[in-house]
């Protein structure tokens, strides 16, 4: 298998009794969607046409709470991407559905149709940001709706928000290390945003709810997907997808939004590290060269978006030249040498001890 590729299946569910503050689903009465089985076999036929063979192909319903659609509907939505699998056209089905819409009934029915992956759109763990953001369940309700779908031997997705009413830094820490131990095979992490037409949107404006600035939300968002990575948990998705309606001054009216918020993450992260691993070798800076051999995957987030990392190491070190080289290592090493004298970083093994050291982990 070379590629990965989803098959994206956006299912509106008209009938969402929930009104999540942050959320601009339109309330209509009535368990239902305007999707329609042709329409997926449409879109699946329009995706598998540009495909390359021998790929791993995903059919992923998302959007709305795919399991709170009336259960005769699932199934005829459902059925369409199992014939596909069942004929080897693809290879996954996924879905994303709220905590309190996962039952018996329910599981056994995404079983029968082949499902593989169920995402629980969790946001937080923590009852009053729950409460808060209008969610309409419990944390009882995401343990409860987890076990579950591992018991019936589905892979089990996690979503989580930061900057949610209510929300803090130790809460955001709460609920990532609640994650890590339910295991999920992957995970979302969703900075806060302010969207047009939303209940949020009037708090904002009445001035009773402030977003998170860009800076924290990459400050927190550092904090997590190290945490993340230190238990080898696979975060599939940093920061809302930009699309033409996501852009700030469209449908986005505030918040920490930007188009390539992972990016900005990562080498937030290799910036932290890097400066931790400096001080804790005691390495003398002044007037010398900085040479960083990683793998090319790695080399983009060293440097930094437009060489942010670059010159923030060179503003505040002081180093006359910074140079970043890709080399065939893994991903977890990184070379650090100044003036001939090379000293080897496991990043795994400094962002533990980097955590430990501010207190995150034990
Ligand atoms: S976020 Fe999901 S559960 Fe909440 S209102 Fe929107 S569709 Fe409904």
């Amino acid at each position: 298998m070379s590629r990965h590729y989803i098959i994206p299946i956006f299912v509106p569910h008209f009938g969402c009794p929930h009104d999540c503050v942050f959320c601009n689903q339109k309330r209509i009465t009535g368990l239902s969607t305007n999707v329609t089985p042709r329409e997926v076999e449409k879109t699946i036929e329009e995706y598998l046409a540009t495909f390359k063979p021998d790929s791993f192909i995903e059919v992923a319903f998302y959007g709305g709470s795919f399991t709170a659609i009336d259960i005769d509907i699932q199934k005829k939505l459902l059925e369409v991407p199992y014939n596909y699998k069942k004929a080897g056209k693809i290879n996954n089905i996924r879905l994303s559905t709220r905590p309190d819409a996962i039952d018996d009934i329910i599981l056994d029915n995404l079983k029968k149709y082949s499902v593989d992956t169920i995402e629980l759109g969790v946001q937080s763990l923590d009852e009053k940001v729950l409460y808060a953001s209008g969610r309409g369940h419990t944390s009882e309700d995401v343990y409860r709706a987890a076990k579950l779908i591992k018991k019936y031997g589905f892979n089990l997705g996690l979503q989580m928000m930061i900057g949610l009413p209510e929300d803090t830094l130790e809460k955001d820490l709460h609920t990532c290390k609640e994650f890590i131990k339910l295991k999920p095979s992957c995970v979302r992490v969703y900075p806060t945003l302010v969207i047009k037409d939303t209940f949020l949107e009037k708090l904002y404006l009445r001035k009773k709810y402030k977003p998170l600035s860009l800076n924290e939300a990459i400050d927190i968002s550092s904090l997590l997907l190290m945490l993340f990575n230190l238990e080898d948990i696979e975060v599939i998705r940093m920061g809302l997808q930009p699309t033409e309606n996501i852009q700030m001054g469209k449908d986005v009216v505030a918040g920490p939004f930007h188009p390539a918020f992972r990016q900005l993450v990562e080498a937030n992260i290799f910036r932290i590290l890097l400066e931790y691993f400096i001080k804790y070798k005691g390495i003398s800076t002044e007037g010398k060269e900085l040479i960083i051999e990683a793998n090319n995957k790695n080399v983009s987030a060293i440097a930094g978006q437009k060489s942010s990392n670059i010159n923030y190491f060179i503003k505040k070190y002081k180093f006359n030249k910074i140079k970043i080289y890709p080399k065939e290592i893994g991903r977890n090493i990184i070379n650090v040498i100044i003036e001939e004298n090379s000293k080897v970083m496991d990043i795994k093994l400094f962002t533990k001890a980097y955590l430990k050291d501010n207190l995150i982990i034990d």
